[in-house]
């Protein structure tokens, strides 16, 4: 199917790798012109010199800089001409106990994970409402449907954000002028975090590291791990210009590992 996005700009965010990454190689694959950001530039620069050599039609621009910060923000929505497609992304919070983190931890984690989606929100879409298109997309976490109580600084953080983006994605100035806005919750996806999450599992429990994922995979219906090429597939359907009528919506790629109805 074709999307209808080629010739499209999209500003990518926390895109050299895992999901983020993802996201950018489908998008660009469907035509898009892309901005990826994140913060070291050497992993940013291998990253945007791939999506150009397998997407030879499309322009990608890499912007290092940390996207939580407003600097960081203000050069990521300079490089792109035009946003018409914006995708959400940081780094996740750390785990922890809530009783060891005090003001300054919850800020960060607010200001990375509800605090800058907001700001990208708010800079990118009355230009997407005044050409008749937008497309966003956060992504945020399956713990903001089922919270893990160590990611407590993640739980709050992306339910806020969550929240917030219920209410704007319904105004008829937004998504009565094509733009939407939704929410892609990942379950356990192979990525470099996920890596880390295992390993740390396994150092702390004395488990071989292959003992820790096999016993993770097998938690899942799917019995895998998710690919950030699906993740990245999945994002690129919700910024087609079939998915007009899909707005406000939190959907979530797990291989089946939330046990609700709904
Ligand atoms: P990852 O493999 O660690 O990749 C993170 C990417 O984001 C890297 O390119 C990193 O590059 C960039 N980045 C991080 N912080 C940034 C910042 N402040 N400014 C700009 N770029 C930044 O992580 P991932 O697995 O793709 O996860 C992406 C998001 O999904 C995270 O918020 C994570 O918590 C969430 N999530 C992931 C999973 C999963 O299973 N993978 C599950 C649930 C939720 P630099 O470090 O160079 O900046």
């Amino acid at each position: 199917m074709d999307l209808g996005l080629k010739g499209r700009w999209a500003l990518v965010c926390a895109a050299s790798k895992g999901l983020g990454r993802g996201c950018a190689e489908a998008l660009a694959g469907e035509g898009v012109n892309v901005v990826i950001t994140a913060r070291g530039s050497e992993a940013l620069e291998a990253t945007a010199a791939a999506i150009r050599a397998a997407n030879p039609g499309v322009e990608v621009r890499a912007v290092a800089g940390d996207i939580a910060s407003a600097e960081g923000r203000t050069a990521a929505l300079a490089a792109c001409p035009q946003i018409d497609i914006l995708i959400n992304n940081a780094g996740g919070p750390p785990p922890g106990d809530f009783r060891a983190w005090g003001r300054e931890e919850w800020l960060a984690a607010l200001d990375a994970n509800m605090l800058t989606p907001i700001e990208l929100i708010k800079a990118t879409v009355d230009a997407m409402a005044a050409r008749g298109f937008g497309r966003i997309v956060n992504i945020t976490s399956g713990a903001v449907k089922a919270p893990i109580d160590v990611l407590g600084l993640s739980n709050g953080a992306r339910t806020g954000l969550t929240g917030f983006v219920a209410g704007i994605a319904r105004q008829p100035q937004l998504a009565g002028r094509n733009v939407t806005i939704n929410n892609l919750l990942p379950g356990a996806f192979d990525t470099e975090r996920l890596q880390k999450t295992l390993a740390a599992g396994a150092a702390k429990s004395g488990t071989p590291l292959e003992t820790v994922a096999d016993k993770r995979r097998a938690g899942i219906p799917a019995q895998r791990f998710g690919t950030a090429a699906e993740f990245g597939a999945i994002c690129a359907l919700l910024c087609s210009a079939q998915a007009g009528y899909l707005t406000g919506q939190n959907i979530l790629l797990d291989g089946g590992a939330y046990p609700g109805t709904f």
